[in-house]
């Protein structure tokens, strides 16, 4: 529903959380996408990053990190007992390398998975559709895209980070053309024109952004025409330029209350104006210091994605985005949406609508 900027703007600024906001993105919740709320067993394939990001622990100038990167069997033998567990969607993330090399090697991930788990649902008696498969490798090649997605992968989530060209090339990346905001877009624009559920989102809490950004990046969402929204507050890695940068800022108390806040906030207003997308309740938000509840206070506010860790234990820690991951299991995360009131659903892919409506009269995708 079309909701004013003021009224954006007015609730963005106070302190605290509006009911009102909060029983309306729920409502426009359960109208358009129901009580459910879906599962991707995430597998973190390799900590490998070509990238200088000022916030992220993973960036290439972090020598501090120990790297890895799983082995092609590793990553297909996670994924396919993910599949085996009940969970019928998975999500690939990692580092960005844009080589040819390293994206043979996921698409060779991709293929073999969605070749395993169909034959999984043939020896079950089921329709081979395999597992659902989102991808998050960053910043590639069209080309590159194309492969993965002929390989099986139908999802991409390629946060745009913040729709503000300045905060973008100024604050948070380095001043050069592998951190170029125009990039960005058109790989947005790429995964959208070849037939991809487009998932993008922003970090909240950011120093540096306002809330004026965070209005124009629900604008962006929205004329973007996204399928699916992932969001989640800014948390420092003590490894970065952007921590050593704003060390003063981030450690003063109140800090990541209002970052918690703002993204409870960013996501109700989500829900509120497009209504059917897909929104995940990131681990990110599970993960804000001396923050309870809040993984039951984004699926209320009106997310409807959530995706455990499955990466290997002995990786888990060197999948250091930010400090403190925290890394709830399955169990943990079904008990508490239930307890909320809400339904965990393993056994469905649970594709945004907003993308089959997007579609509508569209020719099929390569
Ligand atoms: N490399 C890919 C990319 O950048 O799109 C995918 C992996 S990257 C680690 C996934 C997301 O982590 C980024 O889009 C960014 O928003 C988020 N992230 C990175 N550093 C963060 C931090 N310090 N706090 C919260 N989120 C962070
Ligand atoms: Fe690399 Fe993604 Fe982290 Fe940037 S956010 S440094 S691209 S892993």
């Amino acid at each position: 529903m079309e909701i004013s900027d003021d009224r954006i703007l007015k609730e963005l600024s106070i302190d605290g959380v509006s009911g009102s906001l909060i029983s309306l993105a729920d409502l426009i919740r359960k109208q358009k996408v129901g009580d459910f709320v879906y599962f991707r067993g995430l597998v973190e394939i390799s900590n490998i990053c070509s990238k200088n990001c000022y916030y992220c622990g993973l960036r290439k100038d972090n020598t501090k990190l120990r790297r890895y990167a799983l082995s092609e069997d590793e990553a297909v033998a996670i994924g396919v007992s993910i599949y085996k567990s009940g969970i019928s969607s998975l999500a690939l993330q990692s580092g960005e390398v844009k080589s040819d090399r390293w994206v043979e090697k996921l698409v060779n991930i991709v293929k073999r998975i969605k070749e395993e788990t169909k034959k999984i649902d043939e020896e079950n008696g089921k329709q081979p559709e395999g597992a659902g498969i989102t991808i998050s490798f960053g910043e590639l090649e069209k080309e590159h895209y194309e492969e993965l997605f002929k390989a099986g992968a139908h999802r991409y989530l390629l946060r745009i980070e913040t729709s503000d060209r300045e905060l973008y090339e100024k604050k948070l990346h380095p001043v050069d053309k592998d951190h170029s905001f125009d990039t960005r877009l058109r790989c947005l624009e790429w995964l959208k024109e070849i037939g991809y559920q487009v998932g993008t989102g922003v970090m909240i809490g950011v120093p540096g952004q306002t809330i004026k950004h965070l209005l124009n990046d629900l604008k962006f969402f929205k004329s973007f025409d996204v399928d699916m929204v992932g969001m989640g507050p800014y948390i420092e890695h003590r490894d970065t330029p952007l921590f050593v940068w704003y060390r003063k800022e981030i450690e003063k108390k109140g800090f990541y209350r209002k970052a918690y806040e703002l993204s409870v906030k960013m996501i109700a207003f989500a829900r509120v104006i497009l209504e059917d997308v897909n929104i995940v309740a990131s681990t990110a938000l599970q993960s804000i210091p001396g923050c309870e509840n809040s993984l039951e206070t984004g699926i209320i506010a009106g997310a409807n994605v959530v995706m455990p860790v499955f990466t290997p234990s002995d990786f888990k820690k060197a999948y250091s985005i930010y400090e403190n991951k925290n890394n709830l299991t399955v169990s943990q995360i079904a008990e508490r949406i239930e307890k909320a009131g809400y339904t965990p659903v393993f056994d469905r892919w649970g594709d945004p609508v907003h993308y089959f409506e997007r579609i509508k009269g569209q020719t099929a995708p390569v």
